[in-house]
């Protein structure tokens, strides 16, 4: 299997501006973007050390193998099916006994278990939903540590900012 060799920009922060629309309001970020030809590796993860074009700060980068990302996107989805199914199964039942004339009382073990099991399959099913969107197999620490209020992975993750550029 060939190495794939992946470019990914990293951004720093270089200017903040507040920003407002029609129904939101916050900050417009704008970037310095380095660009860096990141190498998967063949399994496992691996850290690469990057250091930042504007500013050399050293940054870490995490990098999955494309199996292991496929694999964890796969356990994500996964737990988001069997959340969503035991969402269905709980409302079935739910609605099933309102129909049949005998709802289940939240006050009894049983609706209340069913309500739990269908708030918690909710949660399960989303936060698969996001784990699997989000697996990018990057992930961007700073040398300190998690978390850089400067730093951030521009492309090779999902965007959240209102302009990056
Ligand atoms: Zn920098």
């Amino acid at each position: 299997m060939p190495l794939q060799e992946q470019p990914i920009v990293i951004g720093h922060l270089s200017s903040r501006t507040p920003a407002w629309g029609l129904t939101w309001w916050g900050e417009e970020r704008r970037y310095q973007s380095t660009v860096f030809p990141v190498r998967r590796p063949e399994e496992g993860e691996t850290i690469v050390e990057l250091h930042c074009g504007t500013c050399d700060a050293e940054l870490l980068l995490r990098v999955r193998s494309l199996a292991l990302s496929r694999s964890i996107r796969k356990r994500w989805l996964a737990a988001a099916a069997i959340g969503s199914g035991v969402t269905a199964v709980t409302v079935a039942i739910g609605l099933g006994s309102e129909y049949a004339g005998s709802p289940i009382p939240l006050s009894t073990g049983l609706g209340a278990t069913l309500l739990v099991a269908f708030l918690a399959s909710i949660a399960a099913a989303g936060a698969g939903l996001f784990g699997w969107r989000n697996e990018e197999g990057l992930r961007l620490y700073s040398g300190t540590g998690r978390g850089d209020e400067t730093h951030r992975l521009l492309s090779g993750a999902a965007e959240h900012d209102a302009s990056p550029s």
